[in-house]
């Protein structure tokens, strides 16, 4: 066992402070990565300030990784000391069951081992990436391909699965109309997997206050939800909605944007139930969805179409002593789009 430096939450209301945590030595199949960048999600907010649950703490969150590979144990095949590596938001599965089998490890039937804020194979409760150092298993550690941006990969983990993962099962691509609602770490990402596939892509957001951004990033249009007439106008035209908002939105009304056999798929997830009134579903066998990030191997895809298509997230790096600064930034949605944390500066 071996203590890295680490930000570390110590309660849910106190700010986070610089601290250790400790990783496990390297195992036969396990791979030690320096830390070089790691994303802030919204989710690791939520989980330090219990809006999921009870945790225990201290807490080390952050689930979206880059680094490079430091040591790798004796029966390591996939990567070797030096490789650019990513970690998203798990680090294990039972690798048995239909859903891994199937390659949907998040899905496992026994339950996904989270990259934090979960028991792990050894019983002990998992550390995530806000800190130097992490040892993970090799399967559950990706390729990062040279030509994406090293600080701007940490994000795709979490934030770009999230999104590519539903718009490929949906088949979003050419002669489909995709809507995308909320324009933030998510939503942004979204647009430009969708608009990359070949879909015809619409922001939903709140205001009009983004919309030269989104445009740049490869939406075709653009509508303001608080205006009560962008939901007359836009009545049945859409295959796919991808809700990214983590707070409530009105479910029904979105519904109402959908066409026959469309699909509202919910990324973000409320700490609160969303009412949906049946009747909308009905008129229109419209199908009210979810989804959880990608399987490992659909994450590897999505890192591969990003280098093939030349898409990265729009990031802000900032030093670790201002991690409780972006977090408030991020709750006030004050970021484009997305925080990645200088893990040099832990
Ligand atoms: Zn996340
Ligand atoms: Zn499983």
């Amino acid at each position: 066992m071996t203590l890295v430096n680490a930000y570390i939450a110590t309660s849910a209301t106190e700010p986070l402070v610089r601290g250790t945590v400790e990783r496990r030595e390297v195992g036969p199949n396990d791979v030690l990565i320096d830390i070089e960048w790691a994303g802030i999600c919204h989710s690791d907010i939520h989980t330090v300030r219990g809006d999921w649950g009870e945790i225990p703490y201290p807490m080390t969150v952050g689930h979206e990784i880059a680094g490079v590979v430091a040591a790798v144990g004796a029966e390591v095949t996939r990567h070797r000391v030096g490789d650019r590596v990513g970690v998203g938001c798990m680090v294990g599965s039972c690798r048995e069951c239909e859903q891994c089998l199937a390659g949907n490890e998040q899905y496992c039937l026994k339950g996904m081992i989270g990259t934090y804020n979960a028991v792990d194979a050894d019983g002990t409760i998992t550390q995530g990436g806000y800190s130097e150092q992490i040892v993970v298993a090799e399967d559950f550690v990706l390729r990062v391909p040279e030509s994406i941006p090293f600080e701007k990969a940490a994000p795709l983990l979490c934030a770009g699965i999230t999104t590519y993962s539903p718009l490929r099962h949906w088949n979003a691509g050419p002669g489909k109309r995709v809507a995308v609602v909320g324009l933030g770490g998510l939503g942004h990402m979204a647009v430009k997997f969708a608009h990359a596939m070949g879909a015809e892509v619409t922001v939903l957001s709140q205001s009009l206050k983004k919309r030269e951004d989104g445009l740049r990033m490869g939406a075709d249009h653009y509508h303001a939800t608080g205006d009560p007439d962008t939901f007359a106008a836009l009545a049945g035209s859409f295959d796919l909605i991808v809700n990214t908002v983590s707070s409530g939105i009105d479910i029904g009304a979105h519904l109402d944007l959908l066409k026959t056999d469309g699909t509202l798929v919910n990324v973000g997830a409320p700490s609160e139930p969303l009412p949906v009134q049946v009747f909308s579903l009905l008129m229109g066998r419209k199908s009210f969805a979810g989804s959880a990030i990608g399987g490992i191997e659909e994450t590897q895809e999505m890192l591969d179409f990003c280098a093939e298509h030349g898409i990265a997230p729009e990031v802000e790096v900032i030093p670790a002593d201002r991690i409780n600064e972006a977090w408030e930034r991020v709750l006030a949605s004050d970021v484009r789009y997305r925080f990645v944390i200088d893990a040099g500066t832990i």
